[in-house]
């Protein structure tokens, strides 16, 4: 299957335009040219969103979940193609990409069913008079989604806008745009008015520069790194325009003596594998306490080491390459300042070949405190490892960062769920399984790992505005 010619999509209309290529990184081949949007293109993606979000803020919310699950199904049919188009510009091996492009349905369709729930309150008052609380659509959305899920990431922000009626101009990847070209289609061919869905690509900070001050633009809604989520609240808070933002995580793995290390450590390394590590819920601070640190630390080892990575087309791989460039420096540094603080090297550590990004997944044991992995999102296949003294140490640890996504734990003791519970800064703490989030649970970060929801009833919250109707009827 060919990767697909790119475009963009403006109120319904597919425009090609002179921009930028797109690199396979496998080996760095050029798979397509991007197409940059100018701001004749954004000025219409404005006014058709204006046009298009009338159009779908009056359609019945029955109605608009059925477009939205014919969407959904529209993908499920179409997984095969969009799946080899995202290994070919992220990387992830092709069923890893099946799996994103299934999850992306889910949560279409659970957002379908969930807006149709977007219910207000009566509130009780003195007689004759009533209060009623609506939730309305927030309005236009402007999306910014990154380029480690081209598909799933963009769902989120689209899924969530339209389901609670409001229209969203996507700017998706430039480094990996063909999963968000596939989802735009499959909302329009599904029956979405022209206008409620735009896709974009440019230099980012240009649009973003663009969009967010606009009088039409209501909600700002971002997923990528701190500094960038930093950069578009304070523009977005200039403007008064509220914001989602999910930001980066550093996740923590709490260990503690009473769980079974080998079986902690087997699925550690299989979901530390996963997107090779470059997702903002991996776990990747790893605190054991001493009794079975030594255990754990060989079983991951030995896991890592048995990992095939390559091109993830061919069936046997299990780990794909890093998605740019980038990546491949941050884990050689991170690597090479680790080791000489102390580290022990137990997989990896090395890049593979000298063209493009392949990079295994590398364990490292006796990680100290001052080393820059332990503060610095790796973003990559990157396992940090320490010992601990037990859970008061392990948690102190955890939280001693300015992240707060997620946060894992593996313990048989109920008193010991109780403390996590209560005591590990994070949005999202999975104990005894790494499953940081589904489509009906809600999903974000504290501290500096953002703010606002996405998923769950919480979720949809977030693009909905209330609004209190007072009416005095004697
Ligand atoms: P980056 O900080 O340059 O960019 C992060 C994302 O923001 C990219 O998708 C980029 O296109 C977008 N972006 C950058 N400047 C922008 C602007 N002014 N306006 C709008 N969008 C803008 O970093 P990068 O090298 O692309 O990614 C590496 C880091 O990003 C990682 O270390 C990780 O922390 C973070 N990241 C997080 C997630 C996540 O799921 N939270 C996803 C991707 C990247």
């Amino acid at each position: 299957m060919p990767y697909p010619q790119l475009q963009l999509c403006i109120g319904g209309e597919w425009r090609s335009r002179p921009g930028r290529p797109v690199l396979n990184p496998l080996d760095d081949s050029v798979l397509g040219e991007l197409p940059h949007a100018t701001p004749d293109d954004l000025a219409d993606a404005l006014d058709a969103a204006i046009a298009g979000g009338r159009a779908w803020r009056r359609t019945a919310p029955a109605r608009r979940a059925e477009v939205m699950r014919r969407a959904a199904a529209l993908l499920r049919e179409r997984a095969d193609a969009i799946a080899e188009a995202v290994t070919l510009e992220q990387g992830k091996p092709r069923a890893e990409a099946r799996v994103e492009v299934q999850r992306a349905a889910d949560i279409i369709d659970w957002d379908a069913e969930e807006g149709r729930r977007a219910y207000g309150r009566v509130i009780p008052a003195e007689p004759g008079m009533r209060h009623i609380v609506l939730r309305e659509p927030i309005g236009l959305v402007a999306g910014f989604a990154p380029w480690n899920f081209p598909v799933s990431s963009p769902t989120r922000k689209v899924a969530g806008a339209l389901a609670a009626g409001c229209p969203i101009i996507l700017k998706a990847s430039e480094e990996t745009p063909a999963g968000a070209q596939f989802l735009v289609q499959a909302f329009l061919d599904a029956g979405l008015p022209a206008g409620a869905l735009s896709l974009v690509f440019g230099v980012p900070g240009e649009i973003s520069e663009y969009l967010i001050p606009r009088p039409e633009v209501r909600l700002v809604t971002f997923t990528g790194s701190v500094p960038v989520g930093k950069k578009l609240s304070a523009l977005a808070g200039a403007h008064m325009k509220p914001v989602i933002m999910e930001l980066g995580g550093h996740a923590p793995v709490i260990v503690c003596g009473d769980a079974d290390p080998e079986a902690a450590a087997a699925m550690s390394a299989l979901v530390k594998s996963r997107n090779a590590g470059q997702v903002c819920v991996s776990p990747t601070r790893f605190f054991v306490e001493d009794a079975v640190h030594d255990r754990f630390a060989a079983r991951f080892g030995e896991a890592a080491r048995q990992l095939r990575i390559g091109n993830g087309l061919h069936p046997a791989v299990a780990m794909g390459p890093l998605a740019n460039h980038r990546r491949v420096e941050a884990m050689e540094r991170l690597v090479a300042d680790a080791v000489a603080r102390g580290a022990r090297v137990l997989a990896g550590g090395e890049r593979q070949g000298n063209r493009g990004c392949l990079f295994p997944l590398t364990v490292l044991a006796d990680v100290p405190e001052d080393a820059l992995a332990m503060r610095e999102e790796p973003f990559g296949p990157l396992a940090l490892i320490s010992r601990t003294r037990g859970i008061e140490e392990a948690i102190a640890r955890a939280n001693a960062l300015p992240y707060g996504l997620a946060a894992y734990a593996f313990t048989q003791s109920a008193p010991n769920v109780d403390r996590l519970a209560e005591e590990v800064e994070c949005g999202n703490l999975s104990i005894n399984h790494l499953v940081a989030s589904v489509p009906e649970t809600p999903f974000g970060g504290v501290k500096d790992s953002g703010y606002g929801r996405e998923g769950g009833s919480e979720g949809l919250a977030c693009y909905t505005v209330t609004k209190n109707v007072s009416h005095r009827v004697a």
